[in-house]
């Protein structure tokens, strides 16, 4: 089996050590013999989107933010095609708002997502900053999340949608409603940074598992156990650091 991971905008997206979330991927897959494949992507660069099981797009500055939401736009639906399909996408911050519906800057910019979140984003006059602890439900599992969150930007669902999880320290997506990020098939947003995946590996695993499973059918699984001992350790200590138990 192979993991092939889409890793879009490496050199533009990637502030606050996202490639972390690359590399915990790469290792749990090597730890039990899974191939790993990872292709970075950037502007004006053409996509075959069926031949991707994970898309990673990470954070950003508003400047960055701006070209990458022209190009997404001008990338056509193939994100999306490939989420309805099953694939895997995990987008952090600046990323995640550029999935949604739209972002406004706090000079007023408005940039356009590409819609495949029901959710908009509208910065603050100050930034939510810190670490932070969410509680998930994502995939029938009970997980808890810990992160560090750094943004302007107050993300609000549209009614209905599924958060990642609920605050249980920290700000989330606006510091108002109490919810973290969202969820849609195996595609999700986040504000935690880390990098989120060494940091969780529980959440490493599961979407490991739909991204083969996307790829190799639903009878993959469960995934062959590996020693997680020290990356559980970690865990617990950011779940602490950050005032979640
Ligand atoms: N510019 C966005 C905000 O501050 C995203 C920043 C980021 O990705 N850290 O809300």
């Amino acid at each position: 089996m192979e993991l092939r991971v889409a890793h879009l905008y490496p050199n533009m997206m990637n502030i606050y050590a996202d490639r972390g979330n690359i590399i915990a991927l790469e290792r749990h897959c090597a730890w039990r013999g899974i191939s790993f494949s990872v292709t970075g992507f950037g502007l004006d660069d053409d996509i075959s989107w069926r031949d991707y099981d994970f898309f990673y797009l990470g954070g950003g500055q508003d400047r960055d933010q701006r070209l990458v939401s022209e190009d997404l736009r001008a990338k056509g639906s193939g994100l999306a095609e490939a989420v309805e399909e099953g694939a895997v996408v995990l987008s952090v911050c600046g990323g995640y708002q550029l999935l949604g519906e739209y972002y406004v800057t706090g000079a007023g910019d408005r940039m356009e997502g590409v819609g495949l979140f029901r959710a908009h984003t509208v910065a603050g006059s100050d930034r939510c900053i810190g670490n932070v602890v969410v509680r998930s439900d994502i995939g029938c599992l009970d997980l808890t999340l810990a992160g560090f969150e750094n943004h302007a930007g107050r993300t609000f669902l549209a009614p209905g949608q599924q958060p990642l999880g609920k605050v249980v320290s920290g700000f989330g997506n606006n510091a108002v409603d109490g919810t973290e990020g969202i969820v849609y098939l195996n595609a999700i947003g986040t504000y935690l940074h880390g990098p989120l995946l060494p940091k969780n590996p529980g959440l490493a695993e599961y979407l490991l598992l739909q991204a083969l499973r996307h790829r190799y059918g639903d009878g993959v699984g469960p995934l062959s156990p590996i020693d997680l001992s020290l990356e559980e350790e970690a865990h617990g200590v950011a779940v602490r650091v950050a005032g979640g138990g």
